[in-house]
């Protein structure tokens, strides 16, 4: 049997909203949705029973009555869905929004409220209309027709290594969840329309690749970014941003046992390319803010801060690469183990000399703003 439409929505990213569920011919459902699935919020029977008697009798009897083809509550108890003929998304937003306003302050009496009108009519409360009908309103007063889209599908899996790393981009998000496994935490969202699950790793290789692989066990997200500070090679300054080509782990060194240096064991490679698609998105977004300088390269991980000239120098003469931090090759060998395409986007804090901790401790904060609005454009973009 064929996938009804609504089951291939994401409902994990659902908020409470309104979006077309699906359009056949002249008729579209609305998803009045006023609960956030399966997080433990529903509507009780009677509250839907309520609501679904005065809504029904409000919208029947608005500026779109005979347009409408039917009103009624999900079995999964989080919302209604609305069919109208001929709809026009703003006019129909309007009248919910307005027909909720009027429940929201009706003290008359509960239409169809008797044995011969209702299969069920001592479920109803006029009260409990009337308090639904407030709160949701309360949710969807500012949407508009640009609301209406179901978040896009494709999980994009969001991962720094510090919560500065990651802060501004929860803020920016409508979360639908927080989820814990273990001491990580999963931030279940949307962001500019695409559905997003961003963590917190910790810092350091084997921080990260726990997070990466639980991200991709739960989640299965399309792609992952790893996003925050690292420090750059010298010419890089800071602020700029690094758009990883590959990542090595240059603290990966069995070269007594004949192999390359930063040779991954099982792998077999040094190099763990980045996803052609994804980074070049990215540089797209940085092409059009235009005011952020950037370059593309390689980025080395290993477990330890870089804070010595000389190191630094060591590890761009070996592998060719231009920044250095503690997260990215791990989180990308996850990835390549998983066939997850991966990203690294970095803002240069320091340059991963002897003035690094100082330098990181200073610019780390406004560095990681850089990211941000990358992320952000690189979104809208999509
Ligand atoms: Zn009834």
């Amino acid at each position: 049997m064929n996938k009804i439409a609504s089951f291939t929505v994401d409902h994990r990213f659902i908020n409470e909203g309104v979006y077309i569920s699906r359009i056949d011919g002249d008729i579209t459902t609305y998803d009045m949705r006023m609960e956030k699935p399966n997080t433990g919020s529903l509507m009780d029977n009677a509250t839907m029973h309520s609501l679904e008697h005065l809504f029904a009798t409000f919208v029947r009897n608005s500026e779109i009555a005979d347009d409408v083809i039917y009103f009624g509550p999900m079995g999964c108890q989080t919302g209604f869905y609305l069919l109208v003929r001929n709809a026009d998304n703003a006019q129909v937003i309007r009248v919910i929004k307005k027909v909720l306003e009027d429940i929201s302050v009706y003290d008359g009496a509960m239409p169809g409220e008797s044995e011969i009108e209702c299969g069920n009519y001592r479920n109803l409360d006029v009260n409990l209309a009337r308090i639904k009908a407030k709160e949701y309103l309360s949710k969807i007063k500012d949407i508009t027709e640009k609301d209406l889209e179901y978040s896009k599908g494709g999980v994009i899996g969001i991962i720094g290594a510090m919560p500065k790393e990651v802060a501004a981009v929860k803020e920016m998000m409508d979360f639908c969840k927080t989820e814990k496994i273990g001491t990580l935490e999963f931030n279940v969202g949307t962001l500019l329309g695409h559905n997003v699950v961003v963590a917190v790793a910790g810092v350091g290789k084997v921080n990260a690749a726990i997070c990466t692989q639980t991200l991709i066990s739960k989640y299965s997200p399309e792609f992952i970014i790893n996003t925050g500070v690292a420090g750059g090679y010298k010419r890089l300054k800071v602020g700029e941003i690094v758009v990883a080509s590959a990542v090595v782990q240059h603290d990966f060194d069995t070269s007594a046992i004949g192999d390359k240096k930063g040779q991954i064991g099982g792998i077999n490679i040094v190099e763990i390319p980045c996803s052609e698609k994804v980074s070049s998105e990215i540089v797209k977004a940085l092409e059009d803010i235009k005011t952020i300088p950037y370059e593309r390269g390689i980025v080395a991980t290993g477990d330890q801060f870089i804070c010595d000239r000389e190191k630094a120098e060591e590890i761009t003469e070996t592998f060719g690469a231009i920044a250095y931090e503690m997260e990215g090759g791990s989180i990308g060998q996850v990835c390549y183990i998983n066939n997850v395409d991966f990203c690294v986007l970095r803002s240069i804090s320091d340059n991963g000399d002897e003035a690094a901790s100082v330098s990181y401790e200073v610019f780390a904060e406004e560095a990681i703003k850089n990211t941000v609005s990358v992320l952000e454009k690189f979104l809208k973009n999509r």
